[in-house]
Order: structure tokens, then C-alpha cells, then sequence
């Protein structure tokens, strides 16, 4: 039961942030969503949120390519008693060809915002006496694949920064790790299967099963409430001794 706890959750206001605010929510935590617009959406996000779980919810805008922007995050929450880094964008390129200003983008997003947030967040969770960061890393935080360098480096960059973190907060009743999901069906995701149909002349089905779950033996997406209930489970007690390490959620991507 997380009542009375806050959650911060960055982008958030799509895919599998959102899904783990609701998750989160339902478990009974107040919920911060954040993405970089500033949309009516967004905040009407929040506030369906609220009205659904009867927690209190709110969007606060914060570009998590920016350092002061997620240390920013965390003062403006006022609280930050869980912490989930999950903002994250994909390109993907050969390495002569890869943009420098998508590499330092992605190592921004998916990388250094949680090191900034992070550091932020630490000291209230020391003040509070408990705390719980969970990084959303991927299948590509342990494995690789060619073509993604800056999102295979950075994900490997997190699993590593959980670790660091983890054995710096050790002693406290606080943990540190990182989540490792195959491929999960959201917007991001969806919005690439027409495409791929019609580059494979493919069907739907078997575009999902032998393009996008070729490497995924169970042959099935994970889901949005699968991450929420993964990160639910390290926030409560039965986890208080699991940190620095890794949850995958992938059908068994990485047994193979
Ligand atoms: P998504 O595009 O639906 O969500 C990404 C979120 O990050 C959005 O809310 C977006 O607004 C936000 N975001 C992007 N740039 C931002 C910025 N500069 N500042 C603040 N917020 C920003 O994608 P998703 O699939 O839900 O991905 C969420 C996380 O899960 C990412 O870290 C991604 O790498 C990871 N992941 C996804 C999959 C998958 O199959 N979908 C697999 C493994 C890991």
C-alpha cells in the first residue's frame, strides 16, 4: 500500500510512464506526471488520474534534456518519495551516419536526467527515511543491437548509474534499480506497424511476431500495466532488499 507516498514519474504523459502512473495510483500513490509540453492534455491526464483513484495527481512540465529542468522536477513536486526515470526517445542509425545532436539528445533523455533527478531526489527520500528510484532501462540495457548506439550505451548507462546508486543509499532504507523491458505495445511502438507491414509486405500478425517480437520468445508485447506492476512490487516491503539490480520484463529476450 503506497498511500501517503508521492511518485515521480518522468514522461509520463504516453507509453509506459503513464501506464506505471496509473499503476502507482491505483496502489494508492499520489502521482506526479511531466513531459516537456505544457498541453491541456497533459494536465487533464492528472486529473483523470485523480478522479479514477481519488490520489492527487498534477503535470509539471520539465524538459528532461535539461539539468536544471529535472532538478527542477523535483523541487517543484514537493515530495519525491518514489522515483521512476522513464523519459526516453529512440533514434536509429549506423554509427557513421548516427546525427551528434540526436546522440547528445539521447544520452541526455534516457541517460544523464536520471543522474540529475536522482541527485535531486536523494536527499529527501534520506530526510523521509525511505525511498525508491526505479530506472526503465530495456532489453537493451544488458543485450545490444546494431544500428541504436547512443540508445544501447545509454541504457547500459543507467543499469550501471542503479548500481552506483544503490550502494551509495545501501545502509538506508532506500533502493535503486533498474527495469529491463522487451518490447511493449504502446503509441510509440503501435505507430510503427503500418510501416513495417508495407516495407515486409507483411501482415499485422506476422509483422509483430516475426519482425518486432523476432527476438522475444514468448511472442508477446509486454504491457503498460506489466511495468506498472513490476515498479509496484519493488516499492513494497517484500522488495526492501532488492536493489542494484535488474527486473527484465521480456518474454525472455535475454535468456536467449
Ligand atoms: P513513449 O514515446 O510513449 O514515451 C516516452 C515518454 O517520454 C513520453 O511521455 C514523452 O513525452 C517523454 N519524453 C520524451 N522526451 C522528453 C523530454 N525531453 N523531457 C521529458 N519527457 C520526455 O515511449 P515508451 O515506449 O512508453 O517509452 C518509455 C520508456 O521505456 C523509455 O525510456 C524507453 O526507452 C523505454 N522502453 C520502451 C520499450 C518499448 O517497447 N516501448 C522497451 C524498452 C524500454
Amino acid at each position: 500500500d503506497l498511500t501517503g507516498k508521492t511518485a515521480v514519474i518522468t514522461g509520463s504523459n504516453s507509453g509506459i510512464g503513464l501506464g506505471v502512473a496509473k499503476e502507482l495510483a491505483r496502489a494508492g500513490a499520489n502521482v506526479v506526471l511531466n513531459s516537456y509540453t505544457n498541453n491541456e492534455e497533459d494536465h487533464a491526464l492528472a486529473q483523470s488520474i485523480a478522479d479514477e483513484t481519488g490520489v492527487s495527481a498534477q503535470y509539471i512540465q520539465a524538459d528532461m534534456s535539461k539539468a536544471d529542468e529535472c532538478r527542477k522536477l523535483i523541487a517543484e513536486a514537493g515530495a519525491c518519495d518514489i522515483l521512476v526515470n522513464n523519459a526516453g526517445i529512440q533514434h536509429v542509425a549506423g554509427i557513421e551516419e548516427f546525427p551528434t545532436n540526436k546522440w547528445d539528445a539521447i544520452i541526455a533523455i534516457n541517460l544523464s536526467s536520471a543522474f540529475h533527478t536522482s541527485a535531486a531526489a536523494i536527499t529527501g527520500m534520506r530526510a523521509a527515511g525511505w525511498g525508491r528510484i526505479i530506472n526503465v532501462a530495456s532489453a537493451h540495457g544488458l543485450t545490444a543491437s546494431p544500428y541504436k548506439s547512443a540508445y544501447i550505451a545509454a541504457k547500459h548507462g543507467i543499469v550501471g548509474l542503479s548500481k552506483t546508486v544503490a550502494l551509495e543509499t545501501a545502509e538506508e532504507p532506500i533502493t535503486c534499480n533498474a527495469v529491463c523491458p522487451g518490447y511493449v505495445l504502446t503509441p510509440l511502438v503501435e505507430a510503427q506497424i503500418p510501416d513495417t507491414m508495407k516495407e515486409y509486405d507483411m501482415s499485422r500478425e506476422d509483422v509483430i511476431k516475426n519482425v518486432m517480437l523476432k527476438r522475444q520468445p514468448s511472442k508477446e508485447f509486454a504491457t503498460v500495466e506489466q511495468m506498472g506492476g513490476t515498479i509496484a512490487f519493488l516499492c513494497s516491503d517484500a522488495a526492501a532488499q532488492i536493489t542494484g539490480t535488474t527486473i527484465s520484463i521480456d518474454g525472455g529476450w535475454t535468456a536467449l
